[in-house]
């Protein structure tokens, strides 16, 4: 995009290949502007609201490790911990998203959800996935949805899901979920 004349604010679309696309552009900018602290403290992340530590009760916070590799590449890590806002000595540790997101599926097996508008949302999605692979097949095939298939989904969308479909399924747990020792533990 050029101006012209300069500060006329009249704007046109070059013909030329752009170097580098619109999104990084912004982004340099951004950068440019020293909103980098910004944007970092403005990073939201699925699993902290809902959390407590089981230790001394705080929030949990997370943050973001850049590591990098070998081979160059940067690898980003999310990290859970005690906020330490009641014990600034909590011996809580910190969790990766990676194990935490498999220890929260490890107790969706193990509790009932309440059903609240995410799980019924998700009984209509596997339904429908149901009737689409039983229309490929061209025969009628059960389309019933289990116990099993809900809680299949429920953890396919704690890994793969949106920033609001992991909340709500927080949400859906009866108990409070804890962070204890590096570990997801549930107290009534
Ligand atoms: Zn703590």
């Amino acid at each position: 995009m050029f101006e012209y004349p300069r500060k006329s604010g009249k704007w046109y679309k070059g013909k030329h290949e752009p170097l580098i696309t619109k999104e990084l552009f912004d982004l340099v900018q951004e950068q440019l502007k020293g909103n980098t602290l910004k944007t970092r403290q403005e990073k939201e992340f699925a699993f902290t609201r809902l959390m407590k530590c089981g230790l001394c009760g705080s929030g949990i916070s997370a943050d973001e490790k850049y590591k990098k590799l070998k081979n160059g590449a940067v690898n980003t890590y999310v990290y859970y911990g005690c906020t330490k806002a009641r014990d600034k000595y909590c011996k809580c540790g910190y969790i990766n998203e990676d194990v935490l997101i498999k220890q929260l599926q490890g107790l969706v097996d193990t509790v009932e959800l309440n059903e609240t508008g995410i799980i019924r949302k998700i009984k209509e999605e596997v339904t429908r996935q149901k009737r689409f692979q039983s229309s490929l097949l061209g025969k009628r095939t059960n389309t019933k949805v289990s116990d099993i298939d809900t809680k299949n989904y429920v953890k396919f969308l704690l890994k793969e899901g949106t920033l609001e479909e992991k909340r709500e399924i927080l949400g859906c747990f009866r108990s409070q979920i804890s962070l204890k020792e590096k570990n997801v533990i549930l107290i009534d």
